[in-house]
This record gives structure tokens, sequence and C-alpha cells, in this order.
């Protein structure tokens, strides 16, 4: 069952997601080589908890960071460490994720480690294409179908690997609600209501679509080594146009 949500619990969701943005905020000022994983983590609760928001992650399926860094080939799941200190030349996807007043912000973004390779950079900028012309078909009346037309057409247009075991969902209560979102076509008629919130998050590789779990059974990597990049947004179907709901609010 989808849920759509009442405007109370969109009003706590876009709190909670603004503290996810005001997180992202910070990753982008201090994602630079040299730092550890593990102190971005510490960033990241920082921020969340200083707004009097829980660290969704913390804890899910005994995850045990609040943020997952997931680098190069390294598609989602990654968990923050002080030994796995960033370089010139990567690049990093960060998911971060608050609940506030009960309700779920959920937001990957992926960024670039000082000077990246013009593939990677093509990777990333493609990626973050391909979320915004998922989002753009989230309008009531649409099917789930259109959202992940919309991001196939991108990744398929710039011949990237598109992951097909993880992809969005719907969020709010928790983290994970009905329905699952793919990345490509499946066929999936599902209308589009105003009041639905959807994660929609793609992850698209520079070479192949599959994908493995490390044996920490958590870290996603691509099986052909391939960089990969991730970018995420909460957002909320409506009559008109969709509205997001990880961005910062003013
Ligand atoms: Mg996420
Ligand atoms: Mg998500």
């Amino acid at each position: 069952m989808i849920n759509r949500k009442s405007r109370d619990e969109i009003k706590r969701m876009r709190h909670a997601g603004h503290i996810v943005a005001l997180v992202h905020q910070e990753m982008k000022k201090v994602v630079e080589p040299g730092i550890s994983t593990k102190e971005l983590d510490n960033i990241a609760m920082k921020v969340i908890k200083s707004n009097k928001a829980i660290p969704t992650f913390l804890g899910y399926n005994g995850f045990p960071a609040s943020i997952c860094t997931s680098i190069n080939e390294q598609v989602v799941h990654g968990i923050p460490s002080d030994e796995i200190i960033l370089k010139e030349g990567d690049i990093i996807a960060i998911d971060v994720g608050a609940t506030y007043g009960g309700m779920v912000g959920d937001s990957a973004w992926s960024y670039a480690v000082g000077k990246i390779s013009p593939e990677k950079e093509r990777l990333m900028k493609v990626t973050e294409e391909a979320l915004f012309a998922g989002i753009a078909n989230m309008r009531a009346g649409n099917v789930l179908d259109d959202i992940s037309g919309g991001i196939e057409d991108v990744a398929n247009r710039e011949k990237l690997g598109i992951v097909r075991q993880y992809g969005g969902h719907g969020v709010g209560h928790v983290m994970h609600e009905d329905p699952f979102l793919f990345n490509y076509r499946v066929g999936d008629q599902t209308l589009i209501k105003p009041g639905m919130v959807i994660a929609i998050e793609p992850m698209l590789n520079l070479g192949c679509d599959d994908v493995k779990v490390l044996d920490d059974g958590w870290t996603v990597i691509t099986k052909d080594g391939a960089p990969s990049a991730h970018f995420e947004h909460t957002v909320l179907a409506t009559e008109d146009e969709p509205i997001l709901m990880t961005t910062l609010m003013e």
C-alpha cells in the first residue's frame, strides 16, 4: 500500500529534508583529499543531532554509521572508516537520512575529490541529469514507469550501466515504504497521486549493470570495477509540479 502524506506529515518531512540538505551543504565544504570517511560521518552526525533530528541510517538493519560513503567502484552502502582516506581523483557518493518529528528525509549526492577524470565527470553529470529527468515525470496522473523511464532514457543515451538490484522507494514514517521504484522501465502502471513521497535515486555505472556485495555485508560494488555515481532526492507529488523535500528551506 502506498500511503499519501497529510499536510502535517509533509511539513515534518520537509523539515527532515532540510536537515539532510544541511548535511550535504557541509559535506560539499569538507570533501577533499586527506579526509577520512569516518570524519565525514562525525560531521554529518553533529549536523543532524544539533538540529534535533535522528540519524536514520544509524542502526538501520544494524548499519553502524549515520551516512553511507561509497567511493569510485562502490555503488551504495559503503561504511565510513578511519582507514578510508579520500584521495585526489576519487568520486564519493554520500547518502544521508534524517528523521525529524517521526518523518524521514533521504538524499544522496556524489562529490568529486579534487580534480577527477573527464569520464568520472561525465558519469556524475549524467547521473544527476537522470535524477532530474525522473523527478520531472513524478506528476499526478503519470505512472511509476514514467519516472523509471525518464531515468533509463538518460542512462541509455549515454551508454551507462543501470544498477538493477537497487532503486528508489516510498519514504515517510520509515525510510523504506512502498512502492519500490526501478531505475528502468518494468511496466509498473501504478498511478502517481498527490501526497505520495518517493525517494528517487538512480545509480549509474561507467561499465556494466552488474553489482555485488562485499564480505562486510554492506558495501555494494560494480562487478567490473568501473566507477559508479548515485544521486537522490526525496520528492513529493502534488496536483502540479513535484516538490523536492531534501533541499535547503529559505
Ligand atoms: Mg538514500
Ligand atoms: Mg533512498
